[in-house]
């Protein structure tokens, strides 16, 4: 593979490093090239400041259906919600940046069709644009329930800003809160409304919330939800919303009616691929891309929430919802168009903010043969380790911030660890790892 050519390519650790090793990417060529990136939230933003940084020289174009410049999503389901958070601190960069970094921001139109032959792109309104290489990050939209009166007022999902500034609206005034779908994302809202002092019912199908935890960490936070107030039907399903107007109650799958007047449906979300149809782009469980964050076309990329990647680690493909790897796909995927041939394998990690506890989360591990628990969960603040064979796969620590960064080593490592000494808050974990 070539060297370094004249395209002003710095290497993401700083310098000109000579081990940026290149591959003849879409963009060689440099100055006269356009990268187009479809959807200016995280992972696009991202992915444009990656390219300047990395000295990409041509012309960048971000395209975002939404009004807004690129911003920050965790804040409206936490602090934007309750007010600590002002408005203007959610954006990723402020509004001169991308004038000075020579970032075209288009915004308020999606794009609507690709054509990869001709290498061009068709905006809602019929406009055109031309690219040399297309980054997709559109992200995932939420779930609907599909049952009879979801479309009444006050029934809301949460997404973008506009979503999160209807839902701030709807807090005011003392409304009874139900939350369908107990899910990272609900279990945030139900505390933002429980601590707000409104009367919370949460409705999940299953048996515990966030139920990827497991049954016992998510019987942990069942547990909090209910100390705090909130009423928590599990294992139960909503069938129908009901109201004159505007929502009023909703009927359970066991046919209880819950009274309500304002109403969260936060089930879960699916990749944005229909912009995809008719351009061959292969799809598997969003947009398929490989580990350096390219589909089946040589010059189309993705990243984000709505691309599932080979992971060259865990020799599996992966699609992760969560605002690290967002980040870090992006502008992954930037560098590998540029030419770097970097794969992209990361440990993934994630967190969330309820009431006063910070859960953190790294790793992955859909299944798992033991699970060791360090702290006493009772006190609130605990690690709990998901292992396969005594090798440490997963950890989710709540308001124990030192385990998570021992743990990503565990990780890592992929060593069997004896369950006893990790289990025992006396023994500390930098003693269950290889000297440095
Ligand atoms: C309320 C909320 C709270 C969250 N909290 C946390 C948290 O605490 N911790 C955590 O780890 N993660 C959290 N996340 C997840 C994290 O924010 C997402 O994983 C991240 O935003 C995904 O980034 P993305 O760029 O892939 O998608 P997005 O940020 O959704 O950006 C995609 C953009 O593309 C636009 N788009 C879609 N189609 C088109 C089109 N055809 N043309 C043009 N534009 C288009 C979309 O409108 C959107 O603006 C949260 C998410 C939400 C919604």
């Amino acid at each position: 593979m070539p060297r370094r050519q004249g395209q002003g390519l710095r290497h993401p650790c700083g310098g000109y490093g000579a081990e940026a090793v290149l591959s003849p990417g879409p963009l060689r060529g440099g100055r006269r090239r356009t990268v187009l990136i479809v959807g200016a939230g995280l992972a696009g933003g991202r992915a444009a400041e990656a390219l300047r940084g990395a000295g990409f020289e041509g012309r960048v174009v971000l395209v975002g259906d939404e009004p807004e410049r690129p911003y920050e999503r965790p804040p409206l389901s936490k602090e934007l919600l309750t007010g600590a958070l002002p408005r203007e601190r959610v954006f990723l960069r402020p509004p001169g940046y991308y004038r000075d970094q020579r970032i075209t921001l288009r915004r308020g139109r999606p794009v609507v069709q690709i054509d990869p032959a001709a290498r061009r792109v068709t905006l809602d309104g019929g406009s055109r644009l031309r690219y040399d290489a297309l980054l997709l990050t559109p992200g995932a939209r939420p779930r609907r329930l599909g049952v009879p009166g979801e479309e009444l007022p006050g029934v809301l999902a949460l997404r973008t800003l506009a979503d999160a500034d209807r839902l701030r609206q709807a807090l005011t005034g003392q409304p009874r809160v139900l939350v369908v779908g107990a899910g990272f994302l609900g279990c945030e809202v139900a505390a933002v409304a429980r601590q707000a002092g409104h009367a919370v019912t949460v409705v999940e199908q299953g048996q515990v919330p966030m139920a990827g935890l497991g049954r016992a960490v998510g019987g942990f936070w069942a547990g909090v939800h209910r100390d705090h107030g909130v009423r928590l039907l599990t294992g139960e399903t909503v069938t129908a919303f009901r109201g004159v107007g505007r929502v009023e109650a909703a009927l359970t799958g066991r046919g209880e009616l819950l009274p309500c007047d304002l109403v969260l449906v936060a089930v879960g979300v699916e990749p944005v691929t229909d912009l995809l149809a008719g351009t061959g782009v292969a799809l598997e469980n969003g947009i398929a891309v490989d580990e350096h964050c390219r589909t089946s076309r040589p010059d189309i990329y993705a990243a984000g929430d709505a691309a599932s990647w080979w992971h060259p680690g865990r020799r599996l493909r992966l699609r992760v919802e969560h605002y690290d790897h967002a980040q870090n796909q992006g502008a992954a995927a930037a560098r590998n168009l540029l030419g770097l041939a970097e794969p992209y394998a990361p440990i993934p990690y994630f967190w969330s903010q309820q009431y006063d506890l910070t859960l953190q989360h790294v790793g992955h591990a859909p299944s798992w043969d033991a699970l060791v628990w360090r702290g006493p969960a009772t006190g609130g603040t605990f690690s709990a380790f998901y292992l396969e064979n005594d090798r440490v796969r997963a950890c989710v620590a709540v308001n124990r911030f030192k385990d998570i960064a021992a743990a990503r080593r565990l990780i890592a490592l992929g060593q069997p660890v004896d369950p006893r000494r990790l289990g025992d808050d006396g023994v500390p974990l930098r003693d269950l790892l290889p000297p440095a």
